[in-house]
């Protein structure tokens, strides 16, 4: 429920509501704007009965809000959030388009070190690499796991790169919070709500991959869990879905870009790697989510993809990202400043 105020609406009147709602066991929650002084209540299972909210002269509105999200939408927080990232960069709002790249997953300490050492020299400012690998067939790579994690730790503080890495399992939540910048719930766990909540405890931030057949609305009440855990630093990728098409891994949906930055505050980013399969596919796709607003990319690049133990045939060869990065700042500054005016 969203309760709007009256402009004349003092400080007592604010705080008067706020324990009207935690007298009714609920949680409000400060609504930021210029235009409108509001606050959210949450915590409810059902519907509120507004009957205590009408009586006051400082209400002006009541708006009952059905939706499985409330703290993730543009309602409940109508200005787009930034989220930091270590403090060194950002993403979403005005924030420059976010660059994410690296490995399926790590494979060796020369293989990460060699894609750390590039990306770092190129301005690439987050690697991405799993360690723990959730993968369709038990008889394929499973990641090297704590290993994994420990030399991607390495390489963070030989390079200076931020890391990202996904996390598969609430156990693990721990140990890779504290040696990982950002956090990544793959497609597969988008509804590993046990998972969700482990992520929502911590303050890293976190990219919620849209899962294989999931709504928007899915993924964003899957959002939700972690910010109604306490982590508001949550980042959306589209990362394709699955569809009766076969010629390409995914179908990228691309369409959800302006869509989801439209019901929600929170960046929204785009993978084309996955959302296609194919190597050839990801620039043009990458280009096309840029156009179509996009806040950052996340690309697969291996220093030798053709010996990829995961995601070779997606995977761009350095070379090829090298000429993909130019054309991605070329866009954006199009993008962003000519489009923009
Ligand atoms: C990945 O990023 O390597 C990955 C496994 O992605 P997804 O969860 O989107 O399949
Ligand atoms: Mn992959």
């Amino acid at each position: 429920m969203l309760i709007v105020l009256h402009h004349s609406a003092k400080k007592k009147d604010i705080e008067n509501i706020n324990k009207t709602i935690e007298h009714l066991g609920l949680r409000p929650v400060a609504i930021p704007g210029a235009e409108r002084t509001a606050i959210g209540v949450i915590g409810n299972q059902g519907w509120i009965d507004d009957g205590p909210f009408r009586e006051n002269r400082a209400v002006l509105e009541i708006i009952h809000v059905t939706k499985p999200y409330k703290l993730v939408s543009r309602d409940f927080h109508p200005h787009d959030t930034v989220v930091k990232l270590a403090g060194r960069t950002t993403v979403g709002g005005k924030s420059p388009l976010l660059v994410i790249a690296g490995p399926c997953a790590i494979e060796s300490r020369e293989q990460i070190a060699a894609s750390a050492g590039f990306l770092k020299k190129l301005g690439v400012p987050v690697l991405r690499a799993g360690a723990y690998k959730p993968r369709t067939s038990p008889h394929s790579f499973q990641g090297m796991r704590e290993e994994g994690i420990r030399l991607l730790d390495q390489v963070r503080k030989d390079t200076g790169i931020l890391v990202v890495t996904e996390v598969v399992s609430p156990e693990h939540v721990g140990l890779v919070s504290e040696h990982i910048d950002i956090l990544q719930v793959g497609a597969r766990n988008m509804q590993n709500f046990d998972l969700l909540n482990e992520v929502g405890k911590t303050r890293n931030p976190v990219i919620l991959k849209r899962g294989l057949s999931a709504t928007v609305e899915e993924w964003l009440a899957s959002a939700e869990y972690i910010l109604l855990g306490g982590n508001p630093n949550v980042i959306l990728c589209e990362r394709g879905i699955r569809t009766f098409e076969t010629a390409t891994r995914n179908t990228a949906d691309l369409a959800v870009i302006p869509l989801v930055k439209a019901m929600s505050h929170l960046p929204v980013i785009f993978d084309p790697s996955h959302a296609t399969g194919k190597r050839k596919l990801v620039g043009p796709m990458a280009l096309a989510s840029i156009a179509a607003g996009t806040d950052g990319v996340m690309i697969e690049v291996h220093p030798d993809p053709e010996r990829a133990v995961s995601d070779g045939p997606q995977s761009l060869h350095f070379g090829e990202f090298e000429s993909l990065f130019r054309q991605i700042r070329l866009l954006e500054g199009f993008v962003r400043k000519k489009l923009a005016s």
